[in-house]
């Protein structure tokens, strides 16, 4: 084959080295990404074979230079399936990358999508959908569903006193605390303002309403901010409303309305308690 050919093949090749070069780059950034795993191990393992196709293509372009005399047709065409191979190597990298980047973006406006900005719990949106949900399940299946509905009590004196900046604090606070304290399977969602809402499936009433003494308790005990200035602690308690589905309390309408028909007598028998509904 003349020369001019046989340059030509060998810049293709060089070609392909480039690109098998390049999808390392966005191969190496998954590789950090991914925690440790069998995932890992196999997007580790992908980036070795590339290091060898690189050696191996080196050794292929230094072998057609010597037999540069003989070289025919068939070499030209493993120079393109080596060019093709670099191609394909590069464009996996790029898309792994790019999907990846992608499916984290998606999660994350999933979870600001359900979130309440301030609260970080549940924001009252994902709270009406699952409220639904769980009602038909419970319904369904016949299994118990609770509510417990938790208003701080006077919370205006705290930000009239303090702040709006530490009313925020102790509310970011509070909905951990009541994060911590239910179970994986409650949804703890604001309710609206300094309201705060835990569904309870698969619990009984007073199952419900021994969470919600549970709480009271830790809401009672928790420091849940402190004056920089003075060292000054704050601490508040909250009042309770707990109802449950039952022959009575069919619906998700009726479900809440109890629940805050509860919460009102709580307040009204002097706060700092719980108050479960008698349907
Ligand atoms: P009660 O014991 O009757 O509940 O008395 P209260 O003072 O807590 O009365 P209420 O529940 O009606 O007051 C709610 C207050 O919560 C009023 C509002 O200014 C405050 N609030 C609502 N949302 C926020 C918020 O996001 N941040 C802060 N700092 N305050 C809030
Ligand atoms: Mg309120
Ligand atoms: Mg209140």
């Amino acid at each position: 084959m003349s020369l001019i050919t046989i340059i030509s093949q060998l810049l293709l090749i060089g070609l392909g080295v480039f690109y098998l070069i390049r999808s390392l780059f966005p191969i190496h950034t998954l590789i950090q990404e991914l925690s440790m795993g069998t995932l890992r191990k196999k997007w580790t393992l992908l980036s070795l074979l590339i290091y060898i196709f690189i050696i191996s293509y080196c050794g292929f372009a230094y072998n057609l230079w010597l037999i540069r005399e003989e070289a025919n047709h068939l070499s030209f065409a493993i120079t393109m399936m080596l060019l093709f191979g670099g191609m394909f190597a590069y464009l996996v990298g790029d898309l792994a990358l790019q999907t990846m980047t992608d499916i984290k973006s998606l999660a994350v406006l999933k979870h600001e999508n359900i979130t309440d900005g301030l609260m970080g719990i549940k924001n009252r949106r994902y709270f009406d959908q699952r409220l639904s949900e769980e009602v038909a399940l419970a319904k369904r299946y016949k299994l118990p569903l609770s509510v417990i509905l938790i208003d701080i009590d006077y919370f205006k004196k705290i930000n009239d006193t303090y702040g709006h900046k530490i009313g925020d604090e102790v509310l970011i606070n509070l909905a951990q605390l009541m994060e911590s304290v239910a179970r994986d399977t409650d949804i703890v969602a604001r309710y609206g303002g300094e309201e705060i809402v835990i569904l309870t499936p698969n619990s009984s009433k007073s199952e419900a309403a021994n969470l919600a003494e549970r709480l009271r308790i830790a809401i009672e005990k928790t420091t849940v901010a402190t004056i920089e200035s003075t060292q000054e602690i704050i601490q508040v308690t909250a009042s309770f409303g707990v109802c449950a589905l039952s022959p009575i309390i069919t619906d998700q309408e009726a479900l809440m309305e109890e629940a805050d028909q509860a919460l009102y007598l709580a307040k009204k028998y002097g706060r700092n308690r719980v108050v479960s509904s008698n349907w």
